[in-house]
């Protein structure tokens, strides 16, 4: 049977694009080079908006699936301000877990899946009526289709590694440090996630460890779970996310710094239009409703990273916060104030 849809990256965004596509009518194949379930370095929170997005593509998370996260807490210079989402609950999981689920929803959707199968040019490209490259941030759709070209471009590096311990918190931590932030998110209730966000490449988990005593002290004793693992982490705004049939989805179609959290819940979120737009045959409503679902956690990372590149500035709204914790969950609700479907397409 030969698919009107074929799916370059059965990533996140790939298996979640393949999800709404097959929900709204159309035969879909997607090709992933690698095997499930794929891991990858990440921070793996899920924030209330994002599970609201996975909700909306039939796919449920149970309790059981990873840890249920109540907010963010923000660590640094000695002042500590934290606040819970307004409304809802995050939910923190293994990647590779993550990827399951939504392997097993777009198997019972019904979508062709091909593991193991690389596309490396035109010729691997079996005839199709839409072609979706959501094959990460290095897309080789992108290049081939001309959709390099990006109104901004900055990157950083992320490594991340699993350690057996205990939760502490029900909240995601964020330590912010010297040029460097360290994520602390509980993945079960025996295991935690440690993310470490920096520009310098050369810098790891344990050379970054120290410059947090009060983290080091609470990891100390917990052997890790698994390697680290690396990745860089890109701030990438695109002219156009389509050009003809092809069009780009998740990381592949531009990303937001790590450090927002937001990178699963977007590409959740732009799956859902992009089954809308198919079915209307309009890329260009996608295009612009990609453009707005972009621009809330574009903004959250700008802010963020302007802290990043200045410690004093850091240190000052940190305390300010921890003297004013109505400013930080103001900032929060802010964040993880969901879109509707309507207000993404309008
Ligand atoms: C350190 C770090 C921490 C992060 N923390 C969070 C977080 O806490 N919460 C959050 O929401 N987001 C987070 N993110 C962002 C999130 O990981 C990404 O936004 C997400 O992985 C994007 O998914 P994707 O499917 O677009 O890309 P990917 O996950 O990169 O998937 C792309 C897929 O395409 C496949 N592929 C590539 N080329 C080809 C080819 N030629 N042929 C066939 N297959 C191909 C690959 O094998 C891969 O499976 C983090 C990112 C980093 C780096």
């Amino acid at each position: 049977m030969q698919s009107e849809v074929f799916v370059i990256g059965g990533g996140p965004a790939g298996l979640a694009a393949a999800i709404a596509v097959r929900l709204n009518g159309f035969r879909v194949t997607v090709a992933d080079a690698a095997r499930p379930p794929i891991d990858k370095a990440c921070g793996e929170g899920l924030m209330p908006d994002s599970i609201a997005a996975l909700a909306r593509l039939g796919v449920q998370l149970h309790p059981d699936d990873g840890f249920p996260i109540r907010g963010l807490r923000f660590l640094g210079d000695g002042a500590s301000v934290e606040a819970a989402f307004p409304s809802g609950l995050g939910v923190a999981l293994r990647r590779t877990r993550l990827h399951e689920i939504l392997v097993n929803r777009a198997e019972q959707a019904g979508v062709t899946l091909c593991w193991g199968r690389r596309v490396r040019g035109p010729s691997d490209i079996p005839p199709c009526r839409w072609l979706i490259g959501a094959d990460g941030q290095n897309s080789r759709v992108r290049r081939e289709a001309g959709l390099d070209s990006a109104t901004r471009s900055s990157f950083r590096f992320g490594f991340r590694r699993h350690y057996h311990a205990s939760p502490w918190t029900d909240f995601v931590e964020a330590y912010w440090g010297p040029r460097c932030q360290i994520f602390v998110t509980p993945v079960s209730p025996e295991e935690v996630c440690v993310a470490l966000l920096c520009r310098d490449p050369h810098m790891r988990l344990d050379d970054a460890l120290p410059h947090f005593p009060e983290l080091q002290h609470r990891l100390a004793g917990a052997t890790c779970s698994d390697l680290e693992r690396g990745a860089v982490t890109y701030s990438r705004r695109l002219r156009r996310v389509f050009h003809g049939r092809t069009v780009l989805i998740g990381d592949a179609s531009g990303s937001v710094d790590a450090i927002t959290g937001e990178g699963l819940g977007l590409s959740f979120r732009q799956a859902a239009v992009l089954g809308e737009a198919m079915v209307s045959g309009n890329l260009a409503a996608y295009q612009a409703a990609h453009r707005r679902l972009t621009r809330r956690p574009a903004f959250m990372g700008d802010l963020m990273l302007l802290l990043d590149r200045s410690p004093w500035l850091c240190r000052r709204v940190l305390h300010i916060m921890a003297f004013e914790p109505a400013i930080f969950g103001g900032l929060l609700a802010i964040h993880v104030a969901e879109p509707s479907p309507a207000q993404a397409v309008l």
